[in-house]
Protein backbone atom coordinates (compact mmCIF):
# COMPACT_ATOMS: atom_id res chain seq x y z
CA UNK A 1 0.00 0.00 0.00
CA UNK A 2 3.04 2.45 0.60
CA UNK A 3 3.98 2.15 -2.98
CA UNK A 4 0.29 3.29 -4.16
CA UNK A 5 0.63 6.39 -1.38
CA UNK A 6 3.72 7.15 -3.13
CA UNK A 7 1.89 7.34 -6.47
CA UNK A 8 -1.27 9.00 -5.03
CA UNK A 9 1.43 11.53 -3.89
CA UNK A 10 2.50 12.52 -7.38
CA UNK A 11 -0.79 12.63 -8.36
CA UNK A 12 -2.06 14.43 -6.33
CA UNK A 13 0.65 17.23 -7.87
CA UNK A 14 -0.68 16.20 -11.84
CA UNK A 15 -4.66 16.84 -9.95
CA UNK A 16 -3.71 20.14 -8.83
CA UNK A 17 -2.02 20.97 -12.36
CA UNK A 18 -5.63 19.51 -14.11
CA UNK A 19 -6.94 21.90 -11.88
CA UNK A 20 -5.47 24.86 -13.16
CA UNK A 21 -5.07 24.34 -16.48
CA UNK A 22 -8.81 23.34 -16.81
CA UNK A 23 -9.60 26.97 -15.08
CA UNK A 24 -7.20 28.46 -17.31
CA UNK A 25 -8.65 27.00 -20.15
CA UNK A 26 -12.38 27.80 -19.03
CA UNK A 27 -11.11 31.39 -18.54
CA UNK A 28 -10.02 31.37 -22.14
CA UNK A 29 -13.49 30.42 -23.11
CA UNK A 30 -15.29 32.80 -21.03
CA UNK A 31 -13.39 36.08 -22.11
CA UNK A 32 -13.75 35.06 -25.46
CA UNK A 33 -17.45 34.33 -24.49
CA UNK A 34 -18.37 31.23 -25.67
CA UNK A 35 -18.86 29.34 -22.53
CA UNK A 36 -22.52 29.04 -21.38
CA UNK A 37 -24.77 28.39 -18.46
CA UNK A 38 -23.73 24.72 -17.96
CA UNK A 39 -19.74 25.64 -17.70
CA UNK A 40 -19.68 26.67 -13.88
CA UNK A 41 -21.65 23.18 -13.36
CA UNK A 42 -18.45 21.27 -14.81
CA UNK A 43 -16.00 23.94 -13.05
CA UNK A 44 -17.83 23.06 -9.46
CA UNK A 45 -17.58 19.18 -10.07
CA UNK A 46 -14.18 19.45 -11.52
CA UNK A 47 -13.32 21.26 -8.08
CA UNK A 48 -15.38 18.86 -5.55
CA UNK A 49 -14.11 15.36 -7.57
CA UNK A 50 -10.47 17.18 -6.79
CA UNK A 51 -11.52 18.26 -3.49
CA UNK A 52 -12.39 14.65 -3.09
CA UNK A 53 -9.42 12.95 -4.16
CA UNK A 54 -6.61 15.16 -2.21
CA UNK A 55 -9.22 14.63 0.86
CA UNK A 56 -9.19 10.61 0.61
CA UNK A 57 -4.91 11.31 0.06
CA UNK A 58 -5.21 13.43 3.31
CA UNK A 59 -6.57 11.09 5.44
CA UNK A 60 -4.85 8.27 3.99
CA UNK A 61 -7.88 6.73 2.77
CA UNK A 62 -6.11 5.55 -0.16
CA UNK A 63 -4.67 3.01 1.98
CA UNK A 64 -7.56 1.13 0.87
CA UNK A 65 -7.63 -0.09 -2.27
CA UNK A 66 -11.22 -1.05 -2.94
CA UNK A 67 -11.51 3.09 -2.29
CA UNK A 68 -8.86 3.92 -4.55
CA UNK A 69 -10.73 1.88 -7.32
CA UNK A 70 -13.91 2.98 -6.55
CA UNK A 71 -13.38 6.85 -6.08
CA UNK A 72 -11.18 6.87 -9.44
CA UNK A 73 -14.08 4.43 -11.39
CA UNK A 74 -16.75 7.10 -10.17
CA UNK A 75 -14.53 9.78 -11.54
CA UNK A 76 -13.81 7.44 -14.50
CA UNK A 77 -17.70 8.06 -15.29
CA UNK A 78 -18.51 11.38 -14.50
CA UNK A 79 -15.44 12.35 -17.51
CA UNK A 80 -16.60 10.11 -19.58
CA UNK A 81 -20.31 11.57 -19.35
CA UNK A 82 -18.22 14.79 -19.75
CA UNK A 83 -16.77 13.25 -23.31
CA UNK A 84 -19.97 12.68 -24.86
CA UNK A 85 -21.43 16.03 -23.36
CA UNK A 86 -22.82 18.22 -26.14
CA UNK A 87 -21.62 21.46 -25.24
CA UNK A 88 -18.80 23.17 -27.40
CA UNK A 89 -15.70 21.95 -25.01
CA UNK A 90 -17.07 19.35 -22.40
CA UNK A 91 -15.71 16.97 -24.96
CA UNK A 92 -12.41 17.92 -24.57
CA UNK A 93 -12.24 18.47 -21.32
CA UNK A 94 -13.76 14.95 -20.56
CA UNK A 95 -11.69 13.42 -22.56
CA UNK A 96 -8.63 14.71 -21.01
CA UNK A 97 -9.47 14.06 -17.45
CA UNK A 98 -10.57 10.85 -18.35
CA UNK A 99 -7.55 9.40 -19.76
CA UNK A 100 -5.54 10.92 -17.13
CA UNK A 101 -7.32 9.35 -14.62
CA UNK A 102 -6.81 6.27 -16.41
CA UNK A 103 -3.46 6.71 -16.57
CA UNK A 104 -3.01 7.87 -12.92
CA UNK A 105 -4.69 4.03 -12.30
CA UNK A 106 -2.69 2.39 -13.72
CA UNK A 107 0.69 3.88 -12.63
CA UNK A 108 -1.10 3.49 -8.97
CA UNK A 109 -1.88 -0.08 -9.49
CA UNK A 110 1.91 -0.68 -10.66
CA UNK A 111 2.91 -4.26 -12.36
CA UNK A 112 0.46 -6.04 -14.85
CA UNK A 113 0.03 -9.21 -15.99
CA UNK A 114 -0.75 -9.69 -19.74
CA UNK A 115 -4.20 -10.59 -18.57
CA UNK A 116 -4.86 -7.89 -16.42
CA UNK A 117 -3.88 -5.40 -18.99
CA UNK A 118 -6.89 -6.59 -21.26
CA UNK A 119 -9.10 -6.36 -18.67
CA UNK A 120 -8.43 -3.09 -17.26
CA UNK A 121 -8.46 -2.06 -21.00
CA UNK A 122 -11.35 -3.48 -21.25
CA UNK A 123 -12.75 -2.10 -17.86
CA UNK A 124 -11.74 1.43 -19.00
CA UNK A 125 -13.32 1.21 -22.72
CA UNK A 126 -16.33 0.00 -21.01
CA UNK A 127 -17.71 3.64 -19.60
CA UNK A 128 -17.08 5.11 -22.71
CA UNK A 129 -19.35 3.02 -24.49
CA UNK A 130 -22.23 3.57 -21.75
CA UNK A 131 -21.59 6.93 -22.19
CA UNK A 132 -21.44 6.95 -25.30
CA UNK A 133 -24.66 4.82 -25.87
CA UNK A 134 -26.22 7.06 -22.94
CA UNK A 135 -25.73 10.56 -25.07
CA UNK A 136 -27.10 8.73 -27.98
CA UNK A 137 -30.24 7.85 -26.80
CA UNK A 138 -30.54 10.99 -24.14
CA UNK A 139 -29.16 13.52 -26.60
CA UNK A 140 -31.37 11.74 -29.61
CA UNK A 141 -28.53 12.61 -32.16
CA UNK A 142 -26.33 10.15 -32.65
CA UNK A 143 -24.77 11.78 -36.02
CA UNK A 144 -23.53 14.63 -34.23
CA UNK A 145 -21.84 12.37 -32.05
CA UNK A 146 -18.68 10.79 -33.37
CA UNK A 147 -17.52 7.77 -33.39
CA UNK A 148 -14.43 8.59 -34.09
CA UNK A 149 -13.96 10.00 -30.55
CA UNK A 150 -14.50 6.30 -29.26
CA UNK A 151 -12.02 4.67 -31.13
CA UNK A 152 -9.98 7.03 -30.50
CA UNK A 153 -10.23 7.08 -26.84
CA UNK A 154 -10.19 3.25 -26.89
CA UNK A 155 -6.64 2.92 -29.39
CA UNK A 156 -5.54 5.84 -27.16
CA UNK A 157 -6.11 3.50 -23.70
CA UNK A 158 -4.76 0.42 -25.35
CA UNK A 159 -1.43 3.01 -26.09
CA UNK A 160 -1.57 3.94 -22.91
CA UNK A 161 -1.50 0.58 -21.16
CA UNK A 162 1.45 -0.56 -22.80
CA UNK A 163 3.11 2.43 -22.58
CA UNK A 164 1.80 2.48 -18.64
CA UNK A 165 3.16 -0.83 -18.53
CA UNK A 166 6.72 0.00 -19.73
CA UNK A 167 6.83 3.10 -17.69
CA UNK A 168 5.87 1.17 -14.54
CA UNK A 169 7.99 -1.62 -14.98
CA UNK A 170 10.67 1.39 -15.43
CA UNK A 171 9.73 2.48 -12.56
CA UNK A 172 9.75 -0.27 -10.14
CA UNK A 173 13.06 -1.27 -11.22
CA UNK A 174 14.27 2.43 -10.83
CA UNK A 175 12.16 1.81 -7.42
CA UNK A 176 14.10 -1.36 -6.57
CA UNK A 177 16.93 0.60 -7.92
CA UNK A 178 16.72 2.88 -5.03
CA UNK A 179 16.11 0.04 -2.67
CA UNK A 180 19.03 -1.70 -3.25
CA UNK A 181 20.74 1.72 -3.19
CA UNK A 182 19.08 2.74 0.01
CA UNK A 183 19.88 -0.79 1.50
CA UNK A 184 23.20 -0.38 0.61
CA UNK A 185 23.35 3.00 1.98
CA UNK A 186 21.92 1.48 5.42
CA UNK A 187 24.40 -1.20 5.60
CA UNK A 188 27.22 0.84 4.97
CA UNK A 189 26.25 3.12 7.46
CA UNK A 190 25.93 -0.18 10.22
CA UNK A 191 29.26 -1.46 8.91
CA UNK A 192 30.08 2.11 9.50
CA UNK A 193 28.79 2.01 12.94
CA UNK A 194 29.89 -1.34 13.32
CA UNK A 195 33.78 -0.12 12.31
CA UNK A 196 33.57 3.02 15.03
CA UNK A 197 32.45 0.24 17.09
CA UNK A 198 35.30 -2.07 17.05
CA UNK A 199 37.84 0.66 16.64
CA UNK A 200 36.53 1.84 19.98
CA UNK A 201 37.03 -1.52 21.14
CA UNK A 202 40.53 -1.61 19.79
CA UNK A 203 41.30 1.54 21.39
CA UNK A 204 39.98 0.39 24.88
CA UNK A 205 41.78 -2.88 24.09
CA UNK A 206 45.04 -0.59 23.34
CA UNK A 207 44.90 1.77 26.06
CA UNK A 208 44.39 -1.43 28.78
CA UNK A 209 47.24 -3.14 26.74
CA UNK A 210 49.27 0.02 27.92
CA UNK A 211 48.48 -0.35 30.98
CA UNK A 212 49.67 -3.42 31.16
CA UNK A 213 52.51 -3.05 29.32
CA UNK A 214 53.39 -0.51 32.09
CA UNK A 215 52.48 -3.10 34.75
CA UNK A 216 54.81 -5.15 32.99
CA UNK A 217 57.38 -2.94 32.39
CA UNK A 218 57.44 -2.03 35.88
CA UNK A 219 57.55 -6.05 37.47
CA UNK A 220 60.26 -6.76 35.02
CA UNK A 221 62.09 -3.76 36.30
CA UNK A 222 61.52 -5.11 39.84
CA UNK A 223 62.35 -8.68 38.80
CA UNK A 224 65.42 -7.31 37.40
CA UNK A 225 66.07 -5.57 40.55
CA UNK A 226 65.59 -8.32 42.68
CA UNK A 227 67.92 -10.36 40.49
CA UNK A 228 70.51 -7.95 40.79
CA UNK A 229 70.13 -7.86 44.60
CA UNK A 230 69.94 -11.40 45.72
CA UNK A 231 73.25 -12.21 43.17
CA UNK A 232 75.56 -9.73 45.52
CA UNK A 233 73.73 -10.72 48.26
CA UNK A 234 74.83 -14.41 46.79
CA UNK A 235 78.22 -13.04 46.11
CA UNK A 236 78.11 -11.32 50.18
CA UNK A 237 77.52 -15.14 51.46
CA UNK A 238 79.84 -16.80 49.83
CA UNK A 239 82.72 -13.61 50.00
CA UNK A 240 81.79 -14.52 54.10
CA UNK A 241 82.19 -18.13 53.58
CA UNK A 242 85.50 -17.87 51.79
CA UNK A 243 87.41 -14.98 51.91
CA UNK A 244 88.27 -12.77 54.70
CA UNK A 245 90.31 -10.08 53.62
CA UNK A 246 88.39 -6.79 54.03
CA UNK A 247 89.99 -5.00 51.22
CA UNK A 248 88.87 -8.06 48.78
CA UNK A 249 85.51 -7.55 50.28
CA UNK A 250 85.21 -3.72 49.96
CA UNK A 251 86.73 -4.26 46.23
CA UNK A 252 83.53 -7.14 45.61
CA UNK A 253 80.97 -5.03 47.32
CA UNK A 254 82.02 -1.90 44.99
CA UNK A 255 82.24 -3.93 41.67
CA UNK A 256 78.77 -5.60 42.21
CA UNK A 257 76.97 -2.43 43.07
CA UNK A 258 78.31 -0.83 40.37
CA UNK A 259 77.63 -3.17 37.99
CA UNK A 260 74.24 -4.84 38.86
CA UNK A 261 72.50 -2.03 40.20
CA UNK A 262 73.54 0.35 37.92
CA UNK A 263 74.92 3.40 40.24
CA UNK A 264 77.81 5.80 38.65
CA UNK A 265 80.02 5.83 41.95
CA UNK A 266 80.17 3.22 44.91
CA UNK A 267 82.62 3.95 47.96
CA UNK A 268 83.16 2.33 51.22
CA UNK A 269 85.02 3.64 54.33
CA UNK A 270 85.52 1.50 56.66
CA UNK A 271 86.89 2.27 60.51
CA UNK A 272 89.53 -0.20 61.67
CA UNK A 273 89.25 0.32 65.29
CA UNK A 274 92.08 -2.10 65.94
CA UNK A 275 94.57 -0.25 64.13
CA UNK A 276 92.81 3.25 64.65
CA UNK A 277 92.48 3.44 60.43
CA UNK A 278 90.05 3.90 57.84
CA UNK A 279 90.10 1.34 55.44
CA UNK A 280 88.34 2.75 52.28
CA UNK A 281 87.43 2.11 48.39
CA UNK A 282 85.76 4.48 45.61
CA UNK A 283 85.34 2.73 42.33
CA UNK A 284 83.46 4.62 39.86
CA UNK A 285 82.36 4.59 36.08
CA UNK A 286 84.38 7.79 35.59
CA UNK A 287 87.89 6.83 34.45
CA UNK A 288 89.63 8.83 37.03
CA UNK A 289 90.34 7.27 40.13
CA UNK A 290 89.29 9.40 43.21
CA UNK A 291 90.93 7.00 45.85
CA UNK A 292 93.55 10.46 46.62
CA UNK A 293 90.53 12.99 47.75
CA UNK A 294 88.61 10.27 49.19
CA UNK A 295 91.38 9.69 51.34
CA UNK A 296 91.65 13.47 51.85
CA UNK A 297 88.17 13.87 52.71
CA UNK A 298 88.09 11.59 55.36
CA UNK A 299 91.59 13.22 56.93
CA UNK A 300 89.52 16.37 56.45
CA UNK A 301 86.76 14.83 58.49
CA UNK A 302 84.29 15.61 55.62
CA UNK A 303 82.35 12.70 56.51
CA UNK A 304 82.73 12.91 60.22
CA UNK A 305 78.81 13.64 60.53
CA UNK A 306 77.63 10.94 58.40
CA UNK A 307 79.76 8.66 61.10
CA UNK A 308 77.79 10.00 63.66
CA UNK A 309 74.69 8.72 62.43
CA UNK A 310 72.66 5.57 62.83
CA UNK A 311 70.36 6.13 59.88
CA UNK A 312 70.44 5.86 56.05
CA UNK A 313 70.67 9.43 54.74
CA UNK A 314 69.57 10.04 51.09
CA UNK A 315 69.02 12.79 48.61
CA UNK A 316 67.49 12.09 45.14
CA UNK A 317 67.76 15.79 44.33
CA UNK A 318 71.38 16.54 44.57
CA UNK A 319 72.62 20.12 44.25
CA UNK A 320 76.42 19.95 44.12
CA UNK A 321 77.38 22.68 46.35
CA UNK A 322 75.60 21.21 49.16
CA UNK A 323 78.78 18.45 49.55
CA UNK A 324 82.24 19.33 49.28
CA UNK A 325 83.42 15.08 48.85
CA UNK A 326 82.19 14.79 45.37
CA UNK A 327 84.94 16.03 43.43
CA UNK A 328 83.77 16.72 39.64
CA UNK A 329 81.21 14.11 39.79
CA UNK A 330 78.25 14.90 38.20
CA UNK A 331 75.70 13.92 41.08
CA UNK A 332 71.93 13.76 41.09
CA UNK A 333 71.03 11.06 43.78
CA UNK A 334 73.53 9.84 46.66
CA UNK A 335 72.76 7.92 49.49
CA UNK A 336 75.09 7.43 52.52
CA UNK A 337 74.47 4.12 54.47
CA UNK A 338 75.99 3.69 57.65
CA UNK A 339 77.38 0.26 58.87
CA UNK A 340 76.11 -0.29 61.97
CA UNK A 341 77.30 -3.02 64.63
CA UNK A 342 76.18 -2.45 68.23
CA UNK A 343 74.60 1.06 67.69
CA UNK A 344 77.42 2.26 66.14
CA UNK A 345 78.82 3.02 63.18
CA UNK A 346 81.92 1.58 62.01
CA UNK A 347 81.48 2.47 58.25
CA UNK A 348 79.85 3.78 55.27
CA UNK A 349 78.40 3.02 51.88
CA UNK A 350 78.00 5.20 50.17
CA UNK A 351 76.32 5.21 46.55
CA UNK A 352 75.97 8.16 43.42
CA UNK A 353 74.00 8.34 40.36
CA UNK A 354 73.69 11.05 37.72
CA UNK A 355 69.61 10.79 37.71
CA UNK A 356 67.60 12.04 40.20
CA UNK A 357 65.62 9.96 42.13
CA UNK A 358 67.91 6.57 42.17
CA UNK A 359 67.03 6.06 45.73
CA UNK A 360 63.58 6.02 46.85
CA UNK A 361 62.23 2.17 47.30
CA UNK A 362 66.22 0.30 47.13
CA UNK A 363 67.14 1.38 50.50
CA UNK A 364 66.44 -1.69 52.04
CA UNK A 365 68.23 -3.52 49.62
CA UNK A 366 71.23 -1.25 50.94
CA UNK A 367 70.46 -2.26 53.96
CA UNK A 368 70.57 -5.53 53.86
CA UNK A 369 73.79 -5.04 52.17
CA UNK A 370 75.03 -2.80 55.02
CA UNK A 371 74.53 -5.25 57.16
CA UNK A 372 76.36 -8.68 55.19
CA UNK A 373 79.31 -5.85 55.30
CA UNK A 374 78.89 -5.85 58.82
CA UNK A 375 78.91 -9.92 59.42
CA UNK A 376 81.61 -9.83 56.90
CA UNK A 377 83.76 -7.08 58.72
CA UNK A 378 83.17 -9.00 61.56
CA UNK A 379 84.59 -12.18 60.80
CA UNK A 380 87.50 -10.99 59.39
CA UNK A 381 88.87 -9.56 62.79
CA UNK A 382 87.43 -12.38 64.53
CA UNK A 383 89.59 -14.62 62.01
CA UNK A 384 92.22 -11.66 62.40
CA UNK A 385 92.33 -12.19 66.28
CA UNK A 386 92.09 -15.72 66.18
CA UNK A 387 94.61 -16.28 63.70
CA UNK A 388 96.77 -13.91 65.69
CA UNK A 389 96.23 -16.16 69.16
CA UNK A 390 97.21 -19.02 66.83
CA UNK A 391 100.65 -17.38 65.71
CA UNK A 392 101.21 -14.90 68.38
CA UNK A 393 102.01 -15.37 72.21
CA UNK A 394 99.55 -13.57 74.37
CA UNK A 395 102.02 -12.19 76.43
CA UNK A 396 104.16 -10.38 74.57
CA UNK A 397 102.44 -10.24 71.11
CA UNK A 398 105.20 -11.90 69.24
CA UNK A 399 105.66 -14.46 67.41
CA UNK A 400 105.14 -17.86 69.61
CA UNK A 401 107.19 -21.01 69.24
CA UNK A 402 105.12 -23.23 67.06
CA UNK A 403 104.49 -20.53 64.73
CA UNK A 404 108.51 -19.46 64.91
CA UNK A 405 108.66 -23.10 64.03
CA UNK A 406 106.56 -23.31 60.76
CA UNK A 407 108.68 -19.82 60.22
CA UNK A 408 111.86 -21.17 60.66
CA UNK A 409 111.38 -24.21 58.46
CA UNK A 410 110.36 -21.86 55.44
CA UNK A 411 113.26 -19.66 55.91
CA UNK A 412 115.31 -22.71 56.04
CA UNK A 413 113.97 -24.52 52.90
CA UNK A 414 114.73 -21.02 50.99
CA UNK A 415 118.25 -20.49 52.24
CA UNK A 416 119.07 -23.57 50.65
CA UNK A 417 117.19 -23.26 47.64
CA UNK A 418 119.02 -19.99 47.25
CA UNK A 419 122.04 -20.83 48.85
CA UNK A 420 121.73 -17.46 51.27
CA UNK A 421 122.18 -17.78 54.91
CA UNK A 422 120.42 -17.17 58.39
CA UNK A 423 121.54 -16.10 61.87
CA UNK A 424 119.90 -17.03 64.68
CA UNK A 425 120.36 -15.46 68.43
CA UNK A 426 118.83 -16.45 71.55
CA UNK A 427 118.69 -14.70 74.61
CA UNK A 428 117.41 -15.39 78.02
CA UNK A 429 116.59 -12.96 80.56
CA UNK A 430 119.23 -13.28 83.48
CA UNK A 431 118.49 -14.00 87.01
CA UNK A 432 114.72 -13.61 86.17
CA UNK A 433 113.78 -15.78 88.94
CA UNK A 434 114.66 -13.39 91.38
CA UNK A 435 113.04 -10.44 89.81
CA UNK A 436 110.09 -13.02 90.14
CA UNK A 437 111.11 -13.67 94.08
CA UNK A 438 111.30 -10.18 94.73
CA UNK A 439 109.04 -8.48 93.08
CA UNK A 440 106.29 -10.70 91.97
CA UNK A 441 104.68 -12.47 88.78
CA UNK A 442 102.97 -9.42 87.58
CA UNK A 443 105.95 -7.38 87.78
CA UNK A 444 108.01 -10.68 86.38
CA UNK A 445 105.67 -10.36 83.47
CA UNK A 446 106.25 -6.66 82.53
CA UNK A 447 109.56 -7.15 82.76
CA UNK A 448 108.30 -10.19 79.70
CA UNK A 449 106.64 -7.92 78.12
CA UNK A 450 109.24 -4.59 78.50
CA UNK A 451 112.11 -7.08 76.76
CA UNK A 452 109.86 -8.32 74.10
CA UNK A 453 108.60 -4.81 72.85
CA UNK A 454 112.55 -3.66 73.02
CA UNK A 455 113.55 -6.45 70.88
CA UNK A 456 110.43 -6.67 68.20
CA UNK A 457 111.20 -3.10 67.55
CA UNK A 458 114.96 -3.02 67.21
CA UNK A 459 114.89 -6.75 65.16
CA UNK A 460 112.06 -6.04 62.70
CA UNK A 461 113.57 -2.94 61.97
CA UNK A 462 116.67 -4.89 60.64
CA UNK A 463 114.10 -7.17 58.89
CA UNK A 464 114.43 -9.88 61.37
CA UNK A 465 111.37 -11.85 63.32
CA UNK A 466 111.42 -12.43 66.77
CA UNK A 467 109.40 -14.98 69.54
CA UNK A 468 109.45 -16.24 72.53
CA UNK A 469 110.92 -19.47 72.97
CA UNK A 470 110.23 -20.34 76.71
CA UNK A 471 109.39 -18.24 79.87
CA UNK A 472 111.56 -15.73 79.53
CA UNK A 473 113.97 -16.94 76.49
CA UNK A 474 113.66 -15.25 73.02
CA UNK A 475 114.66 -15.90 69.31
CA UNK A 476 115.56 -13.90 67.02
CA UNK A 477 115.54 -14.68 63.58
CA UNK A 478 117.41 -13.01 60.49
CA UNK A 479 117.33 -14.62 56.82
CA UNK A 480 120.33 -13.35 54.78
CA UNK A 481 121.91 -11.58 57.39
CA UNK A 482 125.80 -12.35 58.12
CA UNK A 483 127.01 -13.11 62.07
CA UNK A 484 128.91 -9.62 62.27
CA UNK A 485 125.32 -7.83 60.65
CA UNK A 486 123.57 -10.10 63.41
CA UNK A 487 125.99 -9.84 66.44
CA UNK A 488 125.52 -5.77 65.59
CA UNK A 489 121.58 -5.99 66.27
CA UNK A 490 122.01 -8.03 68.91
CA UNK A 491 124.48 -5.97 70.46
CA UNK A 492 121.89 -2.80 70.11
CA UNK A 493 118.85 -5.39 71.73
CA UNK A 494 120.85 -6.33 74.66
CA UNK A 495 121.89 -2.27 75.34
CA UNK A 496 118.56 -1.44 74.72
CA UNK A 497 117.27 -3.82 77.59
CA UNK A 498 119.31 -2.90 79.86
CA UNK A 499 118.97 0.89 79.49
CA UNK A 500 115.04 0.31 79.49
CA UNK A 501 114.52 1.20 83.25
CA UNK A 502 111.44 -0.23 85.16
CA UNK A 503 110.28 1.06 88.42
CA UNK A 504 108.99 -1.34 91.22
CA UNK A 505 107.57 0.94 94.35
CA UNK A 506 109.82 3.33 93.07
CA UNK A 507 112.93 0.68 93.23
CA UNK A 508 114.66 0.80 89.64
CA UNK A 509 114.43 -2.44 88.35
CA UNK A 510 117.90 -3.23 85.77
CA UNK A 511 117.24 -5.94 83.42
CA UNK A 512 120.17 -7.69 81.16
CA UNK A 513 120.38 -10.45 78.93
CA UNK A 514 122.49 -13.51 77.93
CA UNK A 515 122.84 -14.02 74.06
CA UNK A 516 123.81 -16.58 72.21
CA UNK A 517 124.53 -16.09 68.23
CA UNK A 518 124.65 -18.92 65.27
CA UNK A 519 125.12 -18.72 61.57
CA UNK A 520 124.13 -21.21 58.59
CA UNK A 521 126.23 -22.26 56.61
CA UNK A 522 128.98 -19.96 58.18
CA UNK A 523 129.15 -21.60 61.56
CA UNK A 524 126.56 -24.26 61.67
CA UNK A 525 126.55 -26.62 58.26
CA UNK A 526 123.25 -28.21 59.39
CA UNK A 527 120.30 -25.75 59.58
CA UNK A 528 118.41 -28.58 61.52
CA UNK A 529 120.66 -27.70 64.52
CA UNK A 530 120.76 -23.86 64.15
CA UNK A 531 118.16 -23.23 67.26
CA UNK A 532 120.34 -26.05 69.54
CA UNK A 533 123.77 -23.81 68.21
CA UNK A 534 122.17 -20.91 69.11
CA UNK A 535 120.74 -22.42 72.67
CA UNK A 536 124.19 -23.48 73.38
CA UNK A 537 125.87 -20.42 72.92
CA UNK A 538 123.86 -18.47 75.05
CA UNK A 539 124.44 -21.11 77.91
CA UNK A 540 128.08 -20.53 77.50
CA UNK A 541 127.05 -16.49 77.69
CA UNK A 542 125.77 -17.82 81.70
CA UNK A 543 128.11 -19.92 82.27
CA UNK A 544 130.59 -17.22 81.59
CA UNK A 545 129.13 -14.23 83.65
CA UNK A 546 125.71 -13.53 81.79
CA UNK A 547 124.97 -9.81 80.29
CA UNK A 548 127.58 -11.26 77.07
CA UNK A 549 127.03 -12.42 74.04
CA UNK A 550 128.81 -15.69 72.79
CA UNK A 551 129.45 -16.17 69.07
CA UNK A 552 128.58 -19.91 68.40
CA UNK A 553 131.87 -21.96 67.21
CA UNK A 554 133.38 -25.58 67.16
CA UNK A 555 134.90 -25.65 70.27
CA UNK A 556 131.46 -24.83 72.77
CA UNK A 557 129.71 -27.86 74.11
CA UNK A 558 127.48 -29.28 76.58
P1 LIG B 1 119.30 -17.55 84.83
O1 LIG B 1 120.02 -16.30 84.90
O2 LIG B 1 120.19 -18.73 84.99
O3 LIG B 1 118.45 -17.66 83.65
O4 LIG B 1 118.46 -17.55 86.12
P2 LIG B 1 116.92 -17.53 86.16
O5 LIG B 1 116.44 -17.09 87.49
O6 LIG B 1 116.34 -16.73 85.06
O7 LIG B 1 116.61 -19.04 86.05
P3 LIG B 1 115.52 -19.76 85.19
O8 LIG B 1 115.69 -19.40 83.77
O9 LIG B 1 115.59 -21.16 85.53
O10 LIG B 1 114.20 -19.22 85.75
C1 LIG B 1 113.08 -18.88 84.93
C2 LIG B 1 111.91 -18.51 85.71
O11 LIG B 1 111.01 -17.72 85.03
C3 LIG B 1 111.14 -19.73 86.11
C4 LIG B 1 109.70 -19.34 86.00
O12 LIG B 1 108.98 -19.37 87.18
C5 LIG B 1 109.72 -17.96 85.47
N1 LIG B 1 108.76 -17.78 84.47
C6 LIG B 1 108.63 -18.52 83.37
N2 LIG B 1 107.63 -18.02 82.63
C7 LIG B 1 107.16 -16.93 83.28
C8 LIG B 1 106.14 -16.00 83.02
O13 LIG B 1 105.46 -16.05 82.04
N3 LIG B 1 105.94 -15.01 83.94
C9 LIG B 1 106.69 -14.90 85.04
N4 LIG B 1 106.42 -13.89 85.87
N5 LIG B 1 107.60 -15.76 85.31
C10 LIG B 1 107.88 -16.79 84.44
MG1 LIG C 1 116.75 -16.73 83.02
MG1 LIG D 1 115.22 -19.33 81.36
Amino acid sequence: MDRLLRYEKTFINIHNNIAIAVLIYILIFTISGRADELLWIYVILAVVSHGINYFIFKFDFFNKIQLFYSIKYVQILLSAFFAFEQVNYTEAIGSIFYLLLFIEVIIATGRHSKLSQYILSAVFIFPIIISYIFAAYTFNYPENIGIDIVFFMSSFIIVIMGLGHIISEYAIELNDQIDIQRNLVFKTKQSNEELITTQKKFQEAHEKLTVQNTDLEQAYKKLNRASSEMYIQNELLKYISSSLEIDELMDMVTDSIIGAIGVDTCSIIIYDDNRDVYQFKIKSTYSKDYTKSLEQFINEGKFDKYFKSTKAFTDNNVEQENYSFLDDRTVGSLMIMPLIRNNLTYGLLIAEQKTNNTFVDNIQFFEGIATQIIIAISNANLYTKMEEMATHDGLTGVYNRTYLQTRFSEIVREAIMNKSCISVALFDIDKFKRINDTYGHLFGDEVIKMAARVTEKIVSINKGLVGRFGGEEFVMIFPNKSVNETLEVVKEVQEAINSEVLYHNGEKVIVNVSTGITNYPDICKNPSELLNRADLAMYYSKENGRGIITVDNDTLSK
